[in-house]
Parts: structure tokens; sequence; C-alpha cells
């Protein structure tokens, strides 16, 4: 494997890119937009495989992710001299009873020692699981590093450059991909489109769930952990952002927040901690998220023999980036060659 190119420049096809040109590939990213600028940019950036109550060999990934995180960003940090936010701020999920994970182990708080650990939470939260090891990055920053270090790096990194359609050799194997600057010819392609995959693959059943979003300003600083509650969560940054989200809508590509999404996320966030509801609202935004049935990756071989599918990470894309970058360098330098196509709850 020498020459790769990557199609897509969010989080998923950027930890690849890096990881191959590290490991020796002359990789090219191809963007059709700004690289992180669609669900990369639009996530809240928790690192929650817990929270998240992942299953099976999703959660076993969520968790090996989640411990390669510090390093990950460490290296990124080195490399740019860019902060990427990265906090172990711990998330605290409302639940009225004790309840043990699927570890067996349980940390439970009552209210008297929820006060102690977050202060200010909301007379409906009467108890909640403590997740020390959860955390955040704050992934618009993150995407910033990581397109710097990409570029840093050598890859080869194309914007603005959409591509539409695989060109095949006799041998069936992919000889190019035609996009709007021509073709472009490569060893191997690796797709990691997100929740466009079907542009270019309409058999991978990937399709876009969107979620809005809206940030507002805690100037005192007052929310320190994470707080994930049942369909509202708040993502504390450290400069006073409140990050509050999300909704999940299949509704395709429909664009905008609406009243009654950005009503709803207020509600849930103010009855979480009411000191919301004075605080200045900073932004609202949306974004799709590459959604799988059975919340099933696609990550390792495609229907092509010069194909790697890395996509289908819905709502935990951020977290998984590092083990989707490692599984699939692993995969196509042949180091640790076994394949994980459908790595579902
Ligand atoms: C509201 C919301 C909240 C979220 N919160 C979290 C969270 O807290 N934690 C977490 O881990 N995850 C979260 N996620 C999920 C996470 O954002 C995604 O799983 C992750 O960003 C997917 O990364 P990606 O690179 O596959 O997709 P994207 O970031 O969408 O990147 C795909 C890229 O491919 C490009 N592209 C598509 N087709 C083509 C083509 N034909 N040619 C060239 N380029 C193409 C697109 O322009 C895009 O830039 C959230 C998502 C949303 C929407």
């Amino acid at each position: 494997m020498s020459d790769v190119v990557v199609v897509g420049g969010g989080i998923i096809g950027l930890a690849i890119a890096l990881e191959l040109q590290d490991r020796g590939a002359t990789v090219t990213v191809l963007e059709r937009g700004r690289c992180g600028q669609q669900s990369s940019w639009a996530a809240a950036g928790m690192l929650a495989p817990e929270a998240e109550e992942l299953t099976g060999d999703l959660r076993e990934l969520g968790l090996r992710s989640r411990a390669l995180y510090p390093q990950w960003i460490a290296d990124l940090q080195h490399r740019t001299g860019l902060s990427c936010g990265y906090w172990c701020c711990g998330i605290l999920c409302p639940s009225a009873q004790p309840r043990a994970d699927t570890a067996g182990g349980v940390s439970w708080l009552n209210r008297e020692s929820l006060d102690r650990q977050q202060p200010g939470l909301g007379p409906i939260v009467t108890g909640a699981r403590w997740l020390p090891e959860e955390g955040q990055v704050d992934n618009r920053r993150l995407m910033a590093a990581l397109h710097l270090a990409v570029r840093l790096a050598g890859v080869r990194v194309l914007e603005g450059v959409a591509g539409y359609q695989w060109q095949f050799s006799p041998s069936s194997t992919i000889r190019a991909i035609a996009t709007s600057i021509g073709e472009l010819e490569a060893d191997h392609y690796v797709l990691a489109t997100g929740a466009w995959t079907r542009s270019l693959l309409p058999q991978i059943p990937v399709t876009p769930r969107k979620g809005q979003m809206l940030s507002v300003f805690d100037a005192q600083r007052s929310l320190q952990r994470v707080v994930f509650g049942d369909g509202t969560y708040l993502v504390p940054r450290q400069d006073g952002t409140i990050v509050i989200g999300a909704t999940v809508e299949d509704v395709g590509f429909l664009p905008d927040t609406t009243a009654t999404g950005i009503h709803g996320l207020l509600a849930g966030a103010i009855a979480l901690y009411p000191a919301i509801a004075t605080m200045p609202i900073r932004e609202t935004w949306w974004g799709f998220r590459p959604f799988a049935p059975n919340e099933a990756l696609f990550l390792g071989p495609g229907p092509y023999a010069n194909l790697t599918m890395a996509t289908g990470h819905y709502r935990n894309g951020i977290l998984l980036a590092p083990v989707t970058a490692q599984i699939i360098a692993d995969q196509l330098t042949g180091r640790n060659p076994k394949s994980h196509p459908q790595a579902g709850p």
C-alpha cells in the first residue's frame, strides 16, 4: 500500500489519513467542502461510551478509544501547538435509582453528595450515576488541530473537490475516482464520507440523523461536569460555553434548527440546570450524524478489493476516531489485518 485516497475530510477521514501517512503511505484527502465542517463540527464532543450505554463490540471499541484519547490529543497538541480542549471532567447521568453498570460496578450519588460534586442542579435531579473517566473534547478545536497536523505530516488535502464516481479496471478493482477536478488514481481508497456515504456506495445503508444544538454562555463557569440527562445533555467547555444537545431526527438532509427543536432543548436544559434560564444564547446549529441500522459501524473491506469503508459512526464518531484510525491503518498496512466489518452493539 503506497498511494491512498481518503474520501471525506471529517474526523474519521483525517484521523485515518494521519495514521496512514505516519506509517509510510502517501495520502490524499478529498473533501468536497472544507475539512471538519459537517458532523465533526456539529458534535458536542462527549467521550462517553458509558453514558451512551454502548453495548457489545461497540462498547469495547468505545472504551478502547476513550483510553487512547489522552495520548492522541497530546500528540496532536505536540505536532501543532494547538489546544484541543480535552477535559476529563466526568459525566453525571441523572437517575432516580442506583443502577449497576454493565461491568457490575456502580457509582451513584444521592442528592446530598451530588450537591457537593456539582451544585445548582434542578429539583428533578434526585440522584445520578457518576462516571469519572468520561469527559469531552472541544471537537471544533480538535478539527482545527487535526487538519493542521495532517498538512504538517505531508498529506495532500484537496478541499472543495467532490468525489462523484468510481472508475473500474477490467479486474473490477477501482482504477480511479472521478472528481470535480478530474480523475484521481491510487492503489487504495478509503471511504469516510459520513452521512453522505450512499452517494458513492448506494448499497451501504448509512443515512442521516439530524441533531439540533445550541450553546449558552456561563460567565461564572459554574457548571463543571457534563450532565447527561434523558433527551438533553449539557457540556460545559472550559471557556464558559455550555453546549446543549441534541435532537435526533429522521428527516433526511432537511437543514435548519426549528422553534420546536430549540424549545425542547432549552426546556430540558433549564430543568437540569436552572441557572441556564438567564444565560445568554450564543449559537444554534444542526448537523447530520451518519446512522447505520443497529448502530453497526462499517469498518473494513468494502465491496471492491481496493476499497475500505470507515463510516456509520452515528452518535460516537468523535469518541471513536482514534481507534478507527488504528484499526483501518492496521488493516491496510497488514500489521493486524483483522477486519471489523460490522462492529455493532
Ligand atoms: C448534533 C450532534 C452531536 C454529536 N455529539 C457527539 C458527541 O458528543 N460525541 C461523539 O463522539 N460524537 C458525536 N456526534 C457524532 C459525530 O459528530 C459523528 O459520528 C462524526 O463526526 C462522524 O465523522 P465523519 O468524519 O464520519 O463525518 P463528517 O464529519 O460528516 O465528515 C464527512 C465528510 O465527508 C465529506 N464528503 C461527503 N461526501 C463526499 C464526497 N463525495 N466527496 C468528497 N467529500 C465528501 C463531507 O463534506 C464531510 O466533510 C454528534 C453528531 C451530531 C450531529
